[in-house]
This record gives structure tokens, C-alpha cells and sequence, in this order.
């Protein structure tokens, strides 16, 4: 009804945004119904010792199963997610399954393996996730000492006294803190000093090129060497070739992930994995 006015220029722009909206309101319902559906899982990838090529570690990694669709990647749903609210209740989900993982796997006589677990600003600082851990952790029967928590640097600089007293109060419990795709954001590694965190997570975009482009070395180097003077562990993402290995190993990195060890996977395959190492 809005030809009169602005022409068709308008009408066609008011289409499109309420094709938008549209589309928008159909995925956060979808997204709703997945969670009352439980069509959530998580799979997780190894975290591995360079040195040693021991699995020290999983990342859980949240994955949406549709019912008779394709598996969705988070890349297609954490945002509107975040937007929406959702990913309170959806994380909480991803939180409170991880840590019941890492009990099962304890349970199974496995030998114990960290277990990482995304938050999202709005989990981190829009509620009290350390009185929620805390009761997961009585709950779950989850070992604090074998929980890390990503977060990402702009959740530190959106709120840093408020992340410092959730940081803190986490780390009174054992629970260990990372900070994830570090390098994308814009904290300083000066400014990370006061948070008591324990590993950086160096991003997959300086990963991918390292052996290609310079100052992608530069950068790895630079954030592997400040950090071990800070005493902190870092862990390379996104590691796909032996050539990125043989770099970060050479380098002093303390850990990776990435596809040249193994894809994210159910923790069937985790067991396994384990179960081989032991
Ligand atoms: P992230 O936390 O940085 O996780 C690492 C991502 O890199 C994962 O993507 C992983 O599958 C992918 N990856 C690992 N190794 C390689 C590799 O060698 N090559 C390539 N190309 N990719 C690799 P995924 O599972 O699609 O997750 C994407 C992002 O979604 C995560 O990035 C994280 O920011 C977010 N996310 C995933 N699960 C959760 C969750 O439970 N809660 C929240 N808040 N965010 C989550
Ligand atoms: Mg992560
Ligand atoms: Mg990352
Ligand atoms: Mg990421």
C-alpha cells in the first residue's frame, strides 16, 4: 500500500525488508522448536599436545539436526541466536552437556580430558554464569579443574570490570578461561594481564596462511612468544597441513586443533579416540 507515496522504489525496499523480518521471525521459531525438540548436539574436536600428539583436551562445538534436514552449522544460527535471546537457554543446553560429557567420560574410566565450552557475550555478561556453573558443577559431578570456558577479547572490552569479577569468581572455582579467535578482536596483550585467564586461542585466519604470508608468521610468532612470557598456554586453531604443524611446532605453540588431527565429531569417536590412547 505504499505505491502512492514513495513510488516504486519504495514499495519494492519495504518488500524486502518485510521479507527480512519474515525470514527472520521463521528461524527464530525454528530455532525455539529445536530447542523443545532437542534437535541440538554437540560434537567435539580434539585438542592436541604439539610436542607430544597426546589428545589433552575437546571443544565442544553445538550442531542443529533438523528433522529430515541437513545438519546447520553455528555460523547460520549463533548470531540470530544472539540476537534474539536464545542463545541463553542454548548455551545453558551446550553447558550443562558438555560438562555431563566430561563426568560420562571420567565415569568410563577414560583418562580425564579438558573440555571446552563456547560462551557468548550475552551468556558471559548478561547473566550469572558463575552461580550457574557453580550448580552445574554440583549437578553434573563435572570436574572444575577439566573445564575451560571460551570467550572472545570484545566480551572482555565490552565490560571489563564486570568480566573481571565473573573471570575472577569462575577461576576461584578451578575453572580455567580462554580467550578465543584472539588476534580478530582489539584487546592488547598488555591488557589481557588483568584477567586471569589461562590459554590464548590463536585464530584460524593467521593460521591458514602461515607458511604463505609473512606477516601471518609475524603475528603467530609474536602472540606465541608474548604469551609464554606471560605465562599463558596458547593453542593454534584451524591447523590443516603438516607445513602449519611443522611452523607452529618449531615455534614453541603448545597446542592445536584443526583438521590435520581430526574434524569435530561425535563423542562416540572422542571415546574411541581416547580409548586408543590409553
Ligand atoms: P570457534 O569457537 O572458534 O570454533 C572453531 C571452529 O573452527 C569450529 O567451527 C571448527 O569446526 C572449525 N575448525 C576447526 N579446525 C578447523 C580446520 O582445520 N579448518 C577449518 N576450516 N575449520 C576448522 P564450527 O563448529 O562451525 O563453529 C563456528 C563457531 O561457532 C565457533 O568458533 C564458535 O564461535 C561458535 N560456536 C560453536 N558452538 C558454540 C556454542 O556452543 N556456543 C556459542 N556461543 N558459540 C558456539
Ligand atoms: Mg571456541
Ligand atoms: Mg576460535
Ligand atoms: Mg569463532
Amino acid at each position: 500500500g505504499s505505491k502512492g507515496q514513495g513510488g516504486n522504489h519504495y514499495s519494492f525496499y519495504t518488500a524486502e525488508m518485510g521479507a527480512q523480518a519474515y525470514e527472520h521471525l521463521r528461524m527464530e521459531g525454528a530455532l525455539q522448536r529445536a530447542l523443545q525438540r532437542q534437535e541440538f548436539l554437540l560434537h567435539y574436536q580434539p585438542v592436541v599436545d604439539i610436542g607430544s600428539g597426546v589428545v589433552t583436551g575437546v571443544e565442544a562445538l553445538l550442531r542443529w539436526q533438523p528433522l529430515d534436514r541437513e545438519m546447520v552449522s553455528p555460523a547460520e544460527f549463533i548470531p540470530l541466536a544472539e540476537e534474539t535471546g536464545l542463545i541463553v537457554p542454548i548455551g545453558d543446553w551446550v553447558l550443562a552437556t558438555a560438562m555431563r560429557q566430561q563426568k560420562a567420560w571420567v565415569d568410563a574410566g577414560l583418562p580425564p580430558v579438558r573440555v571446552s565450552v563456547n560462551l557468548s557475550a550475552r551468556q558471559f555478561l548478561g547473566q550469572d554464569v558463575a552461580q550457574r556453573v557453580g550448580v552445574l558443577l554440583k549437578e553434573t559431578g563435572c570436574d572444575p579443574a577439566f573445564l575451560t570456558l571460551e570467550i572472545t577479547e570484545s566480551v572482555l572490552m565490552e565490560n571489563p570490570v564486570a568480566a573481571t569479577e565473573t573471570m575472577g569468581r569462575l577461576a576461584a572455582m578451578g575453572v580455567q578461561l580462554a580467550i578465543d579467535d584472539f588476534g580478530t578482536g582489539y584487546s592488547s596483550l598488555a591488557s589481557l594481564k588483568r584477567f586471569p585467564i589461562h590459554s590464548l586461542k590463536i585464530d584460524r585466519s593467521f593460521v591458514m596462511d602461515l607458511t604463505q604470508d609473512a606477516d601471518d608468521a609475524a603475528i603467530v610468532n609474536a602472540v606465541i612468544a608474548l604469551a609464554h612470557s606471560m605465562k599463558l598456554n596458547v593453542i593454534a586453531e584451524g591447523v590443516e597441513t603438516q607445513e602449519q604443524l611443522a611452523f607452529l611446532q618449531q615455534h614453541g605453540c603448545d597446542q592445536m586443533q584443526g583438521y590435520c588431527f581430526s574434524r569435530p565429531v561425535a563423542p562416540q569417536g572422542i571415546e574411541a579416540m581416547l580409548r586408543r590412547e590409553a
